[in-house]
């Protein structure tokens, strides 16, 4: 067993006796819930992971089929102290969900920013892209960018494009229009790895977000680049950063200058 799953499973022992929730191929383990807490992730139980599949097979148009995950809540009832030492970032902050794909396990904690719900799709959505590619190491920025974009879809009233489900991480558009700005290729520069413990910079996630969004511009519905990059990424094995962003770049038909101009002005005008 592993230091993770250990000590998740010292936690729920520690603070209460997990309650399991039914699901075909996934195992939910509520901790420190309330009733309202076990409603909604009741709600979220009933047709989630179904869709996530769904929308993630059409856009990677895998086949492959999807392993367990195992999916640990903590509720209204559980304290951050609590849970600490599972969900603390390298900075010192918490985070609200965290995916290992590796481990196919996924965490989500009660927070006053993010309903459990979208915390929980969010990461779902991590842990249902990893397993119908079989990890493909897409670049961060890309897998965090259709994480909200697939929790977009599945949560139609909720402001993806202005947030992320890793509350110390929300960046406002008006924030980036007077901050420092993320251009395409610099936000698929980041290389950090998707693992439990790492974080990325003030508005990595928005920007991501915002670039799945903008590709959703190129090309004919319901073939647009935003539709085929992570199949195509995938297929022909495209990981490195460079080569992605000229994968884009061919996609989109567009010089770099170009593609960022176009990219700066997308998000600028978002609210
Ligand atoms: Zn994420």
């Amino acid at each position: 067993m592993s230091w993770s799953r250990k000590a998740l499973w010292r936690l729920c022992a520690a603070v209460r006796r997990p309650i399991l929730l039914r699901r075909s191929y996934a195992r939910f383990c509520a901790v420190g819930c309330s009733t309202d807490d076990l409603a909604e992730l009741d709600r979220v139980d009933g047709s989630l992971l179904k869709r996530l599949e769904y929308l993630t097979r059409h856009l990677t148009g895998s086949n492959l089929a999807m392993p367990a995950v195992r999916v640990y809540c903590f509720g209204s009832r559980v304290t951050p102290q609590d849970v600490r030492d599972t969900f603390v970032l390298p900075d010192g902050s918490l985070a609200a969900g965290l995916c290992s794909a590796e481990q196919r396990i996924v965490v989500a904690r009660f927070n006053e920013q993010v309903p459990l719900g979208r915390v929980l799709t969010h990461e779902l959505g991590h842990a249902v892209l990893a397993g119908l590619t079989d990890r493909f190491p897409y670049p961060p920025s890309i897998a965090e960018g259709y994480a909200e974009f697939l929790c977009s879809l599945v949560w139609p009233s909720a402001v993806h494009r202005v947030s992320c489900p890793v509350p110390d991480k929300i960046v406002a558009p008006a924030a980036c229009v007077a901050g420092p700005c993320f251009s395409v290729a610099e936000l698929l520069e980041q290389g950090q790895p998707i693992e439990p413990g790492t974080s990325y910079p003030p508005g990595f996630h928005s920007h991501s977000a915002w670039l799945v969004d903008f590709l959703g511009g190129f090309g004919q519905p319901p073939e647009t680049v935003r539709e085929r990059l992570l199949g195509a990424l995938w297929h022909d094995n495209v990981r490195d950063p460079h080569e992605v962003y000229a994968w884009i770049l061919a996609a989109c038909c567009c010089s770099p200058a170009e593609l960022e101009r176009r990219y700066r002005d997308f998000h600028r005008r978002l609210r």
